[in-house]
């Protein structure tokens, strides 16, 4: 079959990461929001694009629609039910058996699919065998990487560690989101593979748009405050702790005017619970319930005031190969506070959008927090420059542009691989 190269489509596959989930609850994060991201980006540069995941509660619409030519798909594999991620390997050939019962009923053969986490990939080299499809991968976390910080290695690494190296081997391509992950992915996974270093992205129009004093408004809170701000999933790996020990260690730990806001984490009795537990009772322990607010997980609407309230944005993560987290911050002109590992290596530029602290290292944590907090019209010069860091490298349009560049070139390479065998 010759793709259409004016509306080609390609399938997204993400099967443990929903894009159309809030985001901010259990294990949704980074991930749904890059595929849900990036296919309407897609979809705007007229693509057909198909996001395939799993169904994981029984009222949930199989299809969820969100634009003419970009939906998700949810296919049933396994209980309708949350299941961590570490436990889904098993419902895999199920989800790869639907994947090709929709082909068939519908009659579209996706030439290509964007896969996402290396569940994903597992799904991309098992249709590979069933159908001519190439793959694009993106890791979104590393196996070999993570496992280096973990004390309790889960049982399915051994599995994860094979596929992850199976796929870096065999894809098409495989997306590194920064060179950080790029180098990890050759001196820790496989020397064979194809990498390109394509970017996440952010919108730059929906964050960078509302003043200091507008959101702190909005939000309850004091024109003069001092605002440190942490968002994301409540996992041991994000390193919630590292912030809340900087806060405590903080000069202007006396200051009443200091604000420590928690956000993400769903209800209790998720399994997010255990470590939102663990962070309130830190945060007592430290005497910092006074200054430090829990909003829960922050909607998509309320993102934006959060960042822009912010003076500082915390990313204390053990690792992350990207990070989301940290553009929005910069994208909404607030200076970001990182570890200085991976992706927050690239996203950062210390000295000129925010700082590095040692991964874990409070001390140097609030010495950054400090150094930012006390010196306003410097923090101000930092989240400039970060917003047109962020405009010139990170937006989405941007990052779509760039992967609709590398999918044409495959498609066309098939093309042409296609029309030398037939002699055309
Ligand atoms: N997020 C959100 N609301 C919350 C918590 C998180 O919208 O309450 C979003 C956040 O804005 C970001 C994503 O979840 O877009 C987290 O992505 P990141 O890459 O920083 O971390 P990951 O979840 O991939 O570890």
């Amino acid at each position: 079959m010759v793709s259409s190269l004016h509306h080609p489509s390609i399938a997204l596959i993400s099967v443990h990461g929903d894009p159309s989930v809030d985001i901010g609850r259990e294990e949704a994060g980074g991930q749904n929001v890059y595929v849900r991201q990036v296919g309407e980006a897609l979809a705007r540069l007229e693509w057909d694009v198909s996001m395939f995941t799993r169904q994981t509660h029984a009222d949930q619409p199989q299809v969820v629609e969100h634009l003419p030519n970009c939906r998700t798909i949810r296919l049933t594999a396994g209980p309708e039910d949350f299941v961590p991620r570490d436990d889904i390997f098993d419902y895999l050939p199920v989800f790869v058996q639907e994947f090709l019962h929709y082909q068939r009923s519908t009659g579209h053969v996706f030439p290509l699919i964007h896969t996402n986490y290396w569940l994903s990939s597992w799904v991309g080299m098992q249709l590979k065998q069933h159908q001519a499809v190439q793959q694009v991968h993106t890791y979104h976390s590393v196996g070999a990487v993570k496992y280096q910080s973990m004390d309790a290695i889960p049982a399915i690494a051994t599995t994860r560690l094979e596929v992850e190296r199976r796929c870096l081997e065999t894809a098409e391509r495989v997306v590194a989101t920064s060179p950080q992950e790029r180098d990890h992915l050759r001196s820790l996974v496989s020397s064979y593979g194809r990498v390109d270093v394509i970017p996440c992205g952010t919108d730059i129009e929906r964050f960078g748009h509302v003043s200091m004093a507008a959101a702190r408004q909005a939000l309850g809170l004091a024109a003069d405050a001092k605002v440190v701000f942490y968002v994301g999933r409540f996992d041991p790996r994000k390193g919630i702790e590292t912030v809340v020990r900087a806060v405590g260690q903080s000069h202007l730990r006396q200051d009443e005017r200091l604000r420590l806001i928690i956000g993400g984490g769903s209800r209790p009795g998720h399994s997010d619970g255990r470590e939102r537990d663990r962070i309130e009772g830190l945060v007592a322990d430290l005497g910092l319930q006074d200054q430090t607010w829990f909003p829960g997980r922050i909607s998509d609407e309320d993102l934006p005031l959060y960042y822009a309230a912010a003076d500082v944005c915390v990313v204390p993560s053990h690792y992350e190969p990207f990070g989301l987290v940290t553009i929005e911050a910069m994208a909404s002109s607030t200076p970001v506070v990182a570890s200085d590992v991976g992706g927050l290596q690239y996203t950062v530029v210390p000295g000129e959008t925010g700082l590095l602290a040692p991964v874990r290292d409070a001390e140097a944590f609030a010495q950054a927090i400090d150094q930012i907090l006390s010196q306003p019209d410097w923090r101000d010069q930092l989240g400039r420059a970060a917003r047109d860091r962020v405009v010139d490298y990170f937006s989405w349009d941007g990052v779509a542009i760039q992967l609709d560049r590398l999918y044409r070139k495959l498609l066309l390479g098939a093309d042409a691989r296609y029309l030398n065998q037939v002699g055309a």
